[in-house]
């Protein structure tokens, strides 16, 4: 084994205290952690001709300075230079944020080699790097790291440099022979090094395709050991709720359900009234009426004598459920709790100690759920919802607090059947594919330029109607570098246009109580528009709104923008939806297009398959499917694919479970406690 484990990043020459706070703030605290820093992206910096560049691409191109350098300030500490510079045959503006000290070096003459994004009908070049003379010949392909305002890229390159040299031997292999040789891999440590300084693509290639196979297996071997601890633990719990009063319960509910609701709600009861433990992704696209399904297992789980959790992504998202199921339980004289992080002190104290009686039936709330101190009498159902925006791990635990809980994933985010399953582990799969009938189709637009005034119109008619509005804009404050609509301005300029009427306005800066009472004013409609940025993107139900307008449309993904529509057409009232952009890239042109030809998340999931920008509709972040450095899930699916089989064979052979060769595969669960969950410690 490595003798030289986790040497702290202080081992290297440079890294005095703060800048070891600093690379924390990344994530970095050993040189482990360094070394498997992965840069998101390369800087190309072959020279181009201007003439062969498409628009919004990035380039790097040499030229001659042509004018005086010109630098203005704003804001506090912002800055923009501009300088004209020759280029072949293009004469162009390069524009320079926030380095106000190049302007002394930018003489007339000058030669210059600036890399940045090349906007051909301005004819200017946002340069992200710069330098003057001729282009390095060493640095073709540049790793690119996401760094912070402390930690330049320079610096995290100059320190895996110095890592390299001063431990050389540092890197060791964790996967088996076997698997190398299968796959044809190349070794971690040249892998590693490649992937920091590449030389060509060939490379690049290659030591990509090693370091993902490893990721998807590192992760993989993470849910079939969860699978592991639920298969060692107990036998499932039978919840045989009496048919008759949830029939009852469901003949209760203010509307029928559709034939996709029965079918999955009998899946569920099914599944719950057997010996093994339920573990049942329920998807259905949004507005398909998930809740309700979460509403009616739970209530056969506590008429069965058990008690039942819903965790749900946000505090605004728990809070309406919370609502709506105290409301539907009442009746039936079942009790509701909400437990999110707001929820303190005394009245903390006693909510918990409700639930260890059982006097608590039915527990709703944020991923405080899953803390140690939360602890059920007999938990028999979990329900995630939105489940697609929380980890393995929260998930998992969870599940642990019950003795062996049924559970009930779900999510909007439609997934290939195939996918789904690699990335969940061994779940069945319910689907609701059929939306409550009398729904209109939500009627969407995409205008580029800024027609505000006209929407303000059709605005003020649906608010004349008695109905309310939601205007989505991309951030709260302005921002110099982003030509983008803000939500303060917006509500400014909505407060002023439309007298008679309340606009509020909601972000992720304010309090969970804050924004508990405007969502609380908006349901009420003592607010008629509420201007917010992306927080009301998940679950929110106000079904009264009939207008959703967003601005900057084209800067999110199509699955955010699927969702963020999703919030309207709620009832059986016509809806709209209004999408500002000016678009233009053909790639945001296409996502525009693809929102206004249809509503259907399936279809639109398909589409994107097809168009496949990376990291969009199952974006990194958005879509909240697990994240991994260099690995993607729709490109790499096949290693993802391979990398199940070998861990589903790998964790049923006695020998990884002890074997020096695996050693290196056990590290990673060791470390997030698995083993000795297993009781393999
Ligand atoms: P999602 O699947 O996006 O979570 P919700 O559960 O929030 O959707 O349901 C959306 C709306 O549809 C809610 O107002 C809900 O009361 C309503 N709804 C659910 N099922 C039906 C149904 N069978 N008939 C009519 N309305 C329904
Ligand atoms: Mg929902």
């Amino acid at each position: 084994m490595n003798t030289t484990l986790h040497l702290p990043i202080t081992k290297l020459r440079g890294v005095g205290p703060r800048l070891k706070e600093e690379l924390k703030l990344l994530g970095i605290i050993t040189i482990d952690d360094l070394f498997a820093y992965y840069p998101y992206r390369y800087e190309n910096y072959e020279l181009r001709d201007l003439a062969n560049v498409q628009d919004q691409e990035q380039v790097t191109i040499m030229g001659k300075v042509q004018s005086e350098p010109l630098l203005n300030y704003y804001g506090k500490k912002k800055s923009r230079l501009t300088v004209r510079v020759l280029s072949g045959s293009y004469l162009i503006t390069v524009i320079l944020f926030n380095r106000p000290y190049l302007k002394r070096s930018l003489r007339l003459g000058q030669t210059v080699t600036v890399t940045g994004k090349w906007d051909r009908n301005r004819a200017t070049l946002t340069s992200s790097d710069f330098h003057t003379g001729q282009p390095d010949q060493e640095a073709r392909w540049a790793p690119v790291y996401s760094v912070r305002a402390g930690v330049s890229v320079k610096k995290i390159r100059s320190l895996i440099n110095q890592a390299f040299t001063c431990f050389p031997d540092y890197i060791e292999e964790n996967l088996p022979d076997e698997l190398l040789s299968t796959y044809k891999l190349i070794g971690k440590k040249q892998a590693v090094r490649t992937i920091h300084t590449p030389k060509d693509q060939t490379q690049l290639h290659q030591a990509r395709r090693r370091l993902v196979y490893e990721e998807f297996l590192n992760y993989q071997l993470k849910l079939q050991a969860y699978k592991r601890i639920r298969r060692a633990s107990s036998k499932g719990i039978r919840i045989s709720a009496d048919q008759e009063s949830v029939q009852r319960f469901i003949s209760n509910l203010p509307f029928a359900l559709t034939q996709a609701q029965k079918r999955v709600v009998s899946e569920i009861l099914t599944d719950m009234n057997s010996d093994s433990p339920m573990n049942r992704l329920l998807q259905g696209d949004v507005g398909s009426g998930k809740t309700v399904i979460a509403a009616i297992a739970l209530y056969a789980a506590v008429s069965a004598g058990y008690q039942g959790a819903l965790m749900a992504p946000t505090e605004i998202l728990a809070q309406q459920h919370a609502e709506n199921l105290d409301e539907l339980f009442r009746p039936f004289r079942i009790s509701v709790g909400l437990l999110t992080g707001s929820v303190r002190g005394t009245k903390r104290k006693i909510l918990l100690d409700q639930l260890l009686r059982g006097h608590i039936q039915i527990l709703i709330g944020t991923h405080a759920l899953i803390q140690p101190e939360v602890e059920f009498k007999q938990l028999g159902l979990v329900v995630t919802d939105e489940q697609h925006r929380f980890g393995v791990g929260q998930r998992g635990a969870l599940r642990l607090k019950g003795k062996e809980p049924d559970v009930l994933y779900m999510t909007a985010t439609p997934i290939p059947r195939t996918l789904a399953l690699s990335v969940f582990g061994d779940m069945d799969v319910s689907t609701i594919d059929e939306l409550p009938g009398g729904r209109k189709k939500i009627k969407t637009y995409w205008v580029q330029e800024n027609v505000i005034d006209r929407i303000i119109n059709f605005m003020k008619k649906e608010l004349d109607r008695g109905r309310q509005a939601y205007v989505i804009c991309p951030l709260i404050e302005e921002s110099e570098q982003l030509d983008v609509q803000n939500a303060l301005d917006v509500h400014a300029q909505l407060s002023q246009a439309l007298p008679g009427y309340k606009v509020a306005l909601m972000h992720g800066k304010l309090t969970p109580d804050e924004k508990d009472q405007v969502m609380d004013s908006f349901k009420r409609r003592q607010v008629h528009v509420l201007v917010s940025t992306t927080v009301v993107e998940v679950g929110v139900n106000v079904p009264n709104v009939s207008l959703m307008v967003i601005y900057d449309a084209d800067r999110f993904g199509l699955s955010q923008l699927h969702q963020l529509r999703g919030r309207v057409g709620r009832g059986s009232d016509q809806a709209y939806c209004i999408l500002l952009a000016d678009a233009k890239s053909e790639t945001s042109r296409e996502k525009m297009r693809m929102m206004t030809e249809t509503t259907d998340g399936f279809k639109l999931s398909g589409y994107d398959l097809k168009l496949r920008g990376p990291g969009d509709f199952f974006g990194k972040k958005q879509s909240g499917l697990p994240t991994f450095k260099l690995a993607d899930m729709i490109h790499d699916y096949r290693t993802l694919a391979a990398a199940r089989d070998d861990a589903v064979r790998l964790v049923q052979n006695p020998h990884f479970w002890r074997d020096d060769r695996y050693a290196g595969l056990r590290e990673p669960l060791a470390e997030s406690g698995l083993t000795q969950l297993l009781h393999l410690d």
